[in-house]
């Protein structure tokens, strides 16, 4: 799925602070970065080097100290539901079950529909996520893993050209989460979205991304294109010349920095 080349996210020379009365952290130094019409970027970084407060300041809930960022040429001033967030632990509504959840997603698009193509709309997006037997279940009757699929397919019924996810399947075992990477990947793919997709996971992001952001304290450290088609099966993958080209580059920048961060503190 080739991204167009249109610009759909400019984030604009960013700086952000944690600051409170006593004492202020720089948390993002000038971040500058394009993000195509279409295209499924994954940003890539160890733990605390600013991915989710980046992911925060393109939802809205936080806004730059310095620079700025437009979605489709405009600012972002707050959350809008022209950016659906999918976060890593589950954020779903515990008094709605499965399929008021989404319902409720589907109303906060702002869309007009009635209540019940609301429920028509709701009952495919659960169908899109293998999850339509449980559309009656409480968030608290679900496993992790079908909680998860509750909030992409949330994330999906915001009818959004903008999906932000984040680590959303960090706190799930390998083999359930393989097949949601494939189901997002699909879904993604064959709805045109422009999804920014953080992971501190290399094999996530070479099997989900058209490209891949290399993160290092504050900073992007490097980045990388990933020109294998999609859909993409992680079996097929792995061994493969790309592949292997790939995960070495990215090795390579995501341990140097955590190697110089090792030498950092040990200076101290
Ligand atoms: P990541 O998502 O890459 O793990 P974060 O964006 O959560 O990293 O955090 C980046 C840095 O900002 C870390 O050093 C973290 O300790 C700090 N930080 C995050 N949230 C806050 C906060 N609310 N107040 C102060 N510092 C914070
Ligand atoms: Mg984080």
């Amino acid at each position: 799925m080739a991204a167009g080349d249109r610009t759909k996210i400019s984030i604009r020379d960013v700086s952000f602070d944690y600051a409170d009365k006593k004492t202020s952290f720089e948390a993002l130094k000038h971040i500058r970065l394009d993000i195509r019409d279409g295209e499924f970027l994954c940003i890539l970084g160890s733990s605390g080097c600013g991915k989710s407060t980046l992911l925060s300041l393109l939802s809205g809930l936080n806004r730059p100290k310095e620079g700025e960022i437009l979605v489709d040429g405009k600012a972002v001033r707050g959350p809008g539901p022209d950016r659906a967030v999918v976060f890593q632990q589950y954020s779903l509504f515990p008094w709605l079950t499965a399929k008021g959840n989404v319902m409720f997603a589907i109303r906060q698009s702002g869309r007009k529909y009635t209540r019940k193509e609301r429920a028509k709309k709701a009952e495919e997006y659960l169908r899109s996520v293998g999850l339509l037997a449980a559309r009656d279940k409480y968030p608290g009757q679900l496993s992790g893993g079908m909680k998860q699929r509750v909030a992409v397919a949330r994330a999906l019924a915001l009818e959004s050209d903008v999906l932000l996810l984040d680590e959303p399947f960090a706190a799930i075992d390998p083999k359930l989460r393989l097949e949601l990477q494939e189901l997002v990947s699909t879904l993604c793919a064959s709805r045109k979205k422009t999804v920014v997709f953080v992971t501190h996971d290399i094999d996530e992001a070479i099997l989900l991304a058209d490209r891949i952001i290399v993160m290092e304290p504050g900073r992007i450290r490097t980045e990388a294109e990933v020109a294998l088609p999609h859909p993409r099966k992680r079996d097929e993958l792995i061994g493969t010349a790309a592949y292997e080209e790939l995960h070495r580059k990215l090795i390579a920048g995501f341990y140097a920095q955590v190697q110089e961060n090792i030498d950092a503190e040990a200076a101290l």
